[in-house]
């Protein structure tokens, strides 16, 4: 396996794509990014990248507000990145990270509109993101979730994670396995890298899109999936802090964390500390769907006009 990536318009082994460090995205963040998964289903040999034209509209946003304006279109994105993937040739779990951003080889200017851009699409095998198989540990971060009148953060631009590496790697040192932001009002907001929710009776509740989350994906599947298979109430609304500490079970959503549950907030234990019903039940589904294995559901989250792509005689279903 030698792990392939797309750079401005050629494909490449990954190692032999290198940016000079004058690229202006290195000193200001100036990128929009996605975090997609591969799910490798090792029982019929095919890769099933999750919602991958959804990963791609909020990127094609965050553009928007970067005023970055790139050579391919939205069809074009998905078949380059099922490409990289197949040509790849990854017989397991991948995570992929496509970036737009300002390419240019210019430092001190602060101008958008002045820079031009580029945009690489790279894969690298990834298993879990949170190293646990049960229910984790949260604090309360003291840094509060930047908010959409400093750097808007519905959509996924580089800069803005120096907000949740600062949240995540304190509540790290501090023996949490992660961190939960609150936003500049003082409600819940979110993880560092995902959505959160918290369940009470039969109503699953999350903060809306408005209270300065990223629009999640998996968030949105969630959403749907409680809605309309589970029969479980469905509310967004503000949720404060301290409605964690009593609730019968908190998880976060995430492409990168699936779902996970939480055990405990701020050394408080949540319920009985271990994995909810709610929250089982949704990873089952959620397993099943993204890793192909629920034909229910494979037409609703194929992308793409054909839904499959076909590199080397290998399959790359989206
Ligand atoms: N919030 C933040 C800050 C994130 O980085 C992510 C991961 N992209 C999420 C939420 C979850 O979003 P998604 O389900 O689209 O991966």
């Amino acid at each position: 396996m030698s792990p392939v990536a797309f750079l401005d318009g050629e494909y490449m082994p990954l190692e032999d794509a290198k940016v000079g460090i004058m690229t202006h995205a290195l000193h200001y963040g100036t990128g929009a990014f996605e975090g997609i998964r591969g799910n490798w289903n090792a029982n019929d040999g095919k890769m099933y990248i999750f919602k991958l034209r959804e990963h791609y509209e909020r990127m094609l946003r965050g553009c928007k507000m970067l005023f970055i304006d790139l050579p391919y279109s939205l069809d074009e994105l998905c078949t380059i990145t099922t490409e990289v993937v197949a040509r790849s040739g990854f017989q397991e779990d991948v995570y992929i990270r496509p970036m737009a951003y300002k390419g240019e080889e210019k430092v001190a200017n602060l101008n958008l509109k002045a820079l031009s851009d580029s945009f690489f699409c790279l894969a690298v095998p990834f298993g879990q993101y949170i190293e646990s198989d049960g229910a984790i540990s949260c604090c309360i971060a003291s840094y509060r979730r930047i908010d959409d009148t400093m750097v808007p953060p519905r959509f996924k631009l580089a800069g803005l994670y120096l907000n949740s590496i600062l949240a995540k790697t304190d509540a790290l040192s501090a023996g949490f396995d992660e961190a939960i932001m609150l936003n500049q009002d003082g409600h819940v907001c979110e993880g560092t890298g995902e959505n959160i929710f918290l369940v009470y009776g039969n109503t699953v509740a999350t903060p809306t899109l408005e209270s300065n989350v990223l629009p999640g994906i998996t968030r949105e599947t969630v959403l749907d999936l409680a809605r309309n298979e589970l029969n479980l109430k469905v509310e967004e609304r503000p949720i404060d802090r301290s409605e964690l500490y009593v609730a019968d079970e908190v998880f976060l959503t995430g492409t990168a964390a699936h779902i996970q549950a939480v055990g405990s907030v701020d050394h408080r234990d949540v319920a009985d500390g271990d994995v909810g019903s709610v929250t089982r039940r949704l990873q089952d589904l959620y397993f099943s769907i993204v890793r192909g294995n629920n034909p229910k559901f494979l037409p609703v989250y194929r992308c793409g006009s054909t839904g499959e792509g076909r590199v080397d005689g290998r399959v790359v279903r989206c």
